[in-house]
C-alpha cells in the first residue's frame, strides 16, 4: 500500500470518529454546535484525504492528473448547484430538497453499482460472486433510494397528490418485488449478464416508486426520514464496492440513526414502523375528502381582539400555514401585547407540525418568542379544557379531532392537539380546504369554534391593530 492510500486510510478513521462524536452532540440541544463542528471537521478531514489520494495516483487508472481534474471539476459544479439551491430554499421547501438530495446519494449508488459490474478487476472464484453480490445489492437499495426520495419530492412539494396509492394487491406487489431481488441476485451471482442487471435495476425503481407513491400524506415525516436512512444504507453498500471504509461507515452511521429516527417518530405518531416502511401495509383508502359536516361561524379580527380582550389564558397551535404566511413575527408581538396585560400565553407545538421535524420551534425562535412558553404536544394537551381561547395559526391535521375519535380515518391514533376542549377556539386559515394528509377536519365545525379567514400574517395584524 502507498503512502499516500495508509494516511488516508488514517485520515478516514480520525473522520468516522469525528462522525460519531458529532452525531453524539447532536442529541442534545446543548451540544448540538459542538455535534456541527465535529462534523464539519470530519468532512474537511474525508475531502482533503480523498483529494490526496486522488492527485497521488492511488487510485490507479485514470491517471492522477485526470482524476484530480475531474475531482475538481465535479466538486466546483455541484457545490455550486449545492450552495445556490441551500441559499434560495425556503424553510419550508427543506423537506422536498432533502428528498432531492437523498435522491442523488440513491442515483450515485445505482451508477457506483454499474460501474462495479462493468469492471470487476479481474476477480475470481468466491470474491468473485461476492463482488456480484454487491453490486446487486447496492443497485438495488440505491434504485429504490432514488425513485422513492424523487417521489417524496413531488409529494412534498405539492406537484403529486398527498393520498396514497391504492394499487390492487400492492402488498402482494411490494413481496413479490422483494422475492425477484432475491431470485435475480442469484441468477445474476450463478451467471451474470447486462440483461440481469437493467432488470433489478428496472424492479428496483418501480419498487421505490411504488413505496412511497402508496403512503400518505399524514405519514411523509416518517418517510423523509425513511429515505434518508436508505440513501445511508445505499452509500455503504457504495463504500464496499469502492473500497472505500469511509463511506461504509459514514453510510451505515445515516442509516442506523435514520432507521432509529423513523421508529422514534412512528412511536411518537401512533404509526407502525413496519407499516410505514412496507409502503403503506395495512392502510386503507381515505374516504371521499371534505364534505361540509355542518355550518361554520365566522368571525373577523375585531372579534378575536374582544375575545382575547377577556381572555385570561390563551394557547396557540401553529402549523404549516405560519410558515407559509411568514406570520411568526406579528404572532410574536401578538404575545408580547398579550402578556403585558397579564393574558397567560403559551404555544402548543406538535411533533410534526409545519414540513420537517422542529419547523414551528425554529420559527418561533427566529422570532424571539421566549422558549419557556414554547411547550410539546404532551406537556400542554391536559391544559386545554383550562384555556379561554385557543388560537389555530395554519394549522390543520394536527389539530383533526377525527384522529381522536374516528377510527376509520386516515390519521386515526395520531396524537393530535386536544384544542376543541378550549371555551372558544379561533382558526386562522383561507379556506375551509383539508390540510396536507387530505382529511377533512371536523374541528371547523364545532360549536365552539369559529373561523378566521384570510392569509395568516394579515389577520394577526389586523388583530394588533384592533386591540
Ligand atoms: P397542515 O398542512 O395540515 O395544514 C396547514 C393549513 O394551513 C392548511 O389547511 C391551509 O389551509 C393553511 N394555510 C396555508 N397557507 C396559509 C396562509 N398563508 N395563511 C393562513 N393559513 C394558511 O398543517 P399542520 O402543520 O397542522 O400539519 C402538518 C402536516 O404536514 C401533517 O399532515 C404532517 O404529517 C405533514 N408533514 C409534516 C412534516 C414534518 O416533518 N413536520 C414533513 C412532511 C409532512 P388553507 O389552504 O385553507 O389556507
Amino acid at each position: 500500500m502507498s503512502v499516500a492510500a495508509s494516511a488516508a486510510g488514517a485520515a478516514y478513521i480520525v473522520a468516522a470518529l469525528l462522525f460519531i462524536l458529532s452525531l453524539a452532540g447532536l442529541s442534545k440541544h446543548t451540544t448540538s454546535r459542538r455535534g456541527v463542528t465535529f462534523g464539519i471537521a470530519g468532512m474537511a478531514i474525508a475531502l482533503v484525504a480523498t483529494v490526496w489520494l486522488v492527485a497521488s495516483g492511488s487510485w490507479g487508472e485514470p491517471s492522477a492528473a485526470l482524476g484530480l481534474t475531474l475531482l475538481v471539476v465535479a466538486v466546483i459544479v455541484g457545490g455550486a448547484i449545492g450552495l445556490w439551491r441551500a441559499r434560495v430554499v425556503e424553510m419550508t421547501g427543506m423537506p422536498e430538497l432533502i428528498a432531492l438530495l437523498h435522491s442523488f446519494v440513491g442515483l450515485a449508488a445505482v451508477l457506483v453499482g454499474w460501474n462495479g459490474a462493468l469492471y470487476d478487476n479481474g476477480l475470481t472464484g468466491a470474491l468473485r460472486d461476492i463482488h456480484h453480490g454487491e453490486v446487486f445489492i447496492g443497485v438495488f437499495i440505491g434504485g429504490v433510494t432514488f425513485t422513492g426520495s424523487i417521489v417524496a419530492f413531488l409529494k412534498l412539494s405539492g406537484r403529486m397528490a398527498s393520498k396514497p396509492l391504492m394499487l390492487p394487491g400492492k402488498n402482494a406487489l411490494n413481496l413479490g418485488a422483494l422475492i425477484a431481488f432475491v431470485a435475480l441476485t442469484v441468477w445474476y451471482i450463478a451467471a451474470p449478464s447486462l440483461g440481469l442487471l437493467i432488470a433489478v435495476t428496472a424492479l428496483a425503481f418501480a419498487l421505490g416508486w411504488h413505496l412511497v407513491a402508496s403512503i400518505g400524506g399524514g405519514d411523509m415525516p416518517v418517510v423523509v426520514s425513511m429515505l434518508n436512512s436508505y440513501s445511508g444504507w445505499a452509500a455503504a453498500a457504495a463504500g464496499f464496492l469502492l473500497n472505500n471504509d469511509l463511506l461504509i461507515v459514514t453510510g451505515a452511521l445515516v442509516g442506523s440513526s435514520g432507521a432509529y429516527l423513523s421508529y422514534i417518530m412512528c412511536q411518537a405518531m401512533n404509526r407502525s414502523f413496519l407499516s410505514v416502511i412496507a409502503g403503506g401495509f395495512g392502510i386503507e383508502a381515505p374516504r371521499a375528502d371534505a364534505e361540509e359536516q355542518g355550518v361554520h361561524r365566522e368571525i373577523d379580527a375585531a372579534g378575536v381582539a374582544e375575545l382575547l380582550r377577556t381572555a385570561r389564558s390563551v394557547v396557540i397551535t401553529p402549523g404549516y400555514g405560519m410558515a407559509v404566511a411568514q406570520a411568526q413575527y406579528p404572532v410574536a408581538d401578538l404575545t408580547q401585547r398579550l402578556r403585558e396585560r397579564g393574558v397567560e400565553v403559551r404555544f402548543g407545538i406538535h411533533p410534526v407540525a409545519g414540513r420537517l421535524p422542529g419547523h414551528m420551534n425554529v420559527l418561533l425562535a427566529e422570532a424571539r418568542v421566549p422558549y419557556d412558553i414554547v411547550l410539546e404536544l404532551d406537556e400542554i394537551n391536559d391544559d386545554f379544557a383550562s384555556t379561554d381561547v385557543v388560537l389555530v395559526i395554519g394549522a390543520n391535521d394536527t389539530v383533526n379531532p377525527a384522529a381522536a375519535t374516528d377510527p376509520t380515518s386516515p390519521i386515526a391514533g395520531m396524537p393530535v392537539l386536544h384544542v376543541w376542549d378550549a371555551a372558544d377556539v379561533v382558526v386562522f386559515k383561507r379556506s375551509m380546504a383539508s390540510g396536507y394528509a387530505g382529511v377533512a377536519n371536523p374541528l371547523f365545525w364545532r360549536e365552539n369554534t369559529q373561523m378566521l379567514f384570510g392569509d395568516a400574517k394579515q389577520r394577526v395584524e389586523d388583530i394588533l391593530r384592533a386591540l
